[in-house]
């Protein structure tokens, strides 16, 4: 038996090592992607449960990866944001959705920012600098930031929202409901538009839905109080849209509405 459990132990260990050098060997492909810029935004609409349209886009980032094809940030977000890379790669997705955003009609581009990336000091003054470099109008811009971002260095983080609201740039609060007392946050912290979070989305007509329809309910009505815009995550049927419509929530995002597309796709549709 113990010769069994120092094999095992030897496998763990083996495994580890793999693991640690293929993090390594990503760490250095997200270094050399991020000199060749293998980034790109890839836009999902955002539509009015009112009458259909379509008001915004989100860009949510893509990685060219020269063997792998293409990445979802769920393969190499943890470790950009570990090695502090994602600030980089934001600013390379930043720059092409400004430009997009001068070349497009009309709507709104909402873009991530990692918690700790909204919390440096200079992300509002940099993003404006971005802005005016292409003349791109403030107001056509969001920014989608989750509660982690809210959760430490307040001071810090209510000047920058102000700085971003002062420009017309609104903030979004993004993956509603996933973090803690997220309710106190709504009127601690100038918030416009709160996305309520794909798993809320998923369980309004699950098992026990009749809990989540209460509790979407009651986030819906008290943002509305609050005068804060309602985005519903992740809708993939018709009967999530139609009660996410019936308790009063503004918008809907989901592949039930379009699924995330290259702007060659997506963009040139709301013109
Ligand atoms: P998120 O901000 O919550 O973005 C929504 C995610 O849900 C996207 O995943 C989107 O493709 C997916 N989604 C949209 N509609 C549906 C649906 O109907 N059903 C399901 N199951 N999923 C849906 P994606 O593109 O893989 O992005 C994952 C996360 O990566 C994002 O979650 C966001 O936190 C982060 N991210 C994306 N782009 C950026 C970026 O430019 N910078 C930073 N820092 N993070 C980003
Ligand atoms: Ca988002
Ligand atoms: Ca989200
Ligand atoms: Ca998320």
């Amino acid at each position: 038996a113990k010769g069994m459990g120092q094999d095992r132990c030897m496998l763990f260990d083996e495994a580890m090592r793999e693991q640690s050098l293929q993090s390594l060997e990503l760490e250095a492909d997200l270094r050399r992607a991020i000199i060749n810029n293998d980034f790109l935004p890839f836009y999902q609409p955002i539509v009015s449960l009112a009458d259909g349209s379509v008001v915004g886009h989100e860009a949510l980032l893509r990685w060219q990866h020269e063997g792998r094809g293409l990445l979802l940030p769920g393969e190499f977000i943890s470790l950009g944001e570990e090695s502090g890379l994602i600030e980089q790669v934001d600013w390379l997705i930043y720059e092409q959705v400004v430009r997009d955003l001068a070349g497009t009609a009309s709507g709104y581009v909402s873009v991530n920012v990692s918690p700790r990336h909204f919390r440096s000091s200079e992300f509002a003054t940099r993003l404006f600098g971005l802005l005016d470099a292409a003349g791109a109008d403030p107001g056509r811009l969001r920014v989608e930031i989750t509660e982690m971002a809210l959760l430490e260095d307040a001071p810090r983080t209510l000047r920058t929202l102000y700085q971003l609201r002062e420009r017309g740039i609104v903030v979004q609060l993004d993956d509603f409901g996933t973090g803690y007392s997220a309710l106190s946050y709504l009127h601690r912290f100038p918030i416009s538009a709160l996305k309520i979070d794909r798993s809320f989305v998923a369980g309004l007509h699950a098992d026990n839905g009749k809990s989540t329809q209460a509790l979407v309910e009651g986030v819906v009505s008290l943002a509305r109080t609050l005068g804060i815009e309602t985005i519903g995550e992740g809708v993939e049927d018709e009967r999530q849209l139609r009660t996410l419509f019936e308790m009063g929530c503004n918008f809907g995002q989901g592949y039930l509405l379009g699924h995330p597309m290259p702007r060659e796709v997506t963009l040139h549709k709301t013109e």
